[in-house]
């Protein structure tokens, strides 16, 4: 199903019944024996200047999702228009050739891990300027100069660049990844759990990097995390995903005060709270994640839902517009009352 944009709001990515199976094999032979489905049927669109997060469980296909879009993997089906500064759309899942490495410039990426994402061989002046040399952007003079204007923006010294990532520390080896994600002036920076592997201190410094690069240099953000207290600061509008489905899409605020989706209640409570005075009584979810490769009946969600009806264990909810700009895959959406975190 495709969600209809009902605001007015200049899309720049539309994402639509996008899906990636894996094919699983097995013997001898290696005969196809069932599909591993990463991505289901994923709609959303993501608006020009905007911060859209995408959360979920481990293994719940977001990084699949972000890897299809930058065509790091071919999508099963589905579309990925993507609307460029000319205003032309293009289907990014049919690109070949020139035009592919046109979209490559224009979308990069941000990677979750600092240490295993820059090559140890390489310094940091070849990492930053490798995106310049593929695109074939400049001499060397040239890019030694946007090395130095990219290192000094993201707060680092440019005298460094001579130097390998194992002499830097966590935050400002993520620093680099950045500054080679912005090498080559992209609209869309997909950022894959970029702060994760970071201590907490360094994570609010890359947070407010980011933010200050996205108001400078207009940039769009699709931002991959499981960290819900993260998200809350730091993205506009959140799209929550269980097994490969989006089950819930909404402005960030309302989807903390307003949950609709029980599994989105569920990730709002399980975050820690210092606070003893924000504590509840909130069970934690029990039950495993269900296996995309045999997934249950009817709403994916239903064997750990202390909601679930019959309903629920025969028919797969479809993603509805429960209010403007929220869209919810639930058979009991209006009907339960969910808690959020206000
Ligand atoms: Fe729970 Fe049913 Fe809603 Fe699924 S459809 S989340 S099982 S209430």
């Amino acid at each position: 199903m495709v969600i209809e944009n009902t605001s007015e709001t200049d899309n720049i990515l539309e994402v639509q019944e996008l899906r990636k199976y894996f094919p699983v094999k097995s013997g001898f032979f290696r005969r196809l024996v069932g599909e591993l489905k990463a991505v289901d049927d994923v709609n959303f669109e993501l608006r020009r200047g905007e911060t859209l997060a995408l959360v979920g469980e481990s293994g719940c296909g977001k990084t699949t999702t972000a890897r299809c879009i930058v065509k790091a993997v071919t999508p099963t089906s589905g579309s990925i228009k993507y609307k460029g500064h000319s205003g032309e759309i293009v289907d990014t899942t049919e690109l070949k050739g020139e035009p592919l490495r046109t979209l490559r410039r224009n979308i990069q990426m941000i990677f979750q891990d600092p240490f295993s994402s820059l090559n140890p061989r390489m310094n940091v002046f070849d990492i930053v300027s490798e995106p310049l040399t593929t695109f074939r952007i400049g001499d060397r003079a040239d890019r030694e100069q946007r090395v130095i204007e990219l290192l000094s923006r993201v707060g680092l010294r440019p005298e460094f660049m001579r130097r390998f990532p194992h002499a830097f520390s966590g935050g400002q080896r993520q620093r680099i990844g950045i500054a080679r994600a912005l090498a080559v002036n992209p609209e869309v920076v997909i950022a894959d759990e970029p702060v994760s592997a970071l201590d907490v201190s360094v994570q609010a410094q890359i947070l407010n990097l980011m933010s200050d690069l996205q108001e400078e240099l207009s940039l769009t953000y699709l931002f991959v995390s499981h960290d819900l207290s993260v998200v809350k600061i730091f993205s506009n509008r959140v799209a929550v995903m269980y097994v490969g489905k989006i089950v819930e899409i909404s402005d960030t605020e309302e989807l903390f005060s307003n949950p609709k989706h029980p599994y989105t209640e569920a990730l709002l409570y399980s975050v820690p709270k210092t606070d003893p005075r924000l504590r509840t009584e909130w069970e934690p979810l029990s039950g495993e994640v269900a296996n995309p490769l045999d997934p249950p009946s009817g709403c994916y969600f239903h064997p750990r839902c202390p909601y679930a009806t019959d309903i629920c264990r025969e028919q797969s909810p479809p993603l509805k517009e429960t209010s403007p700009g929220h869209w919810t895959s639930c058979h009991r959406s209006e009907e339960v009352e969910l808690q959020g975190v206000g």
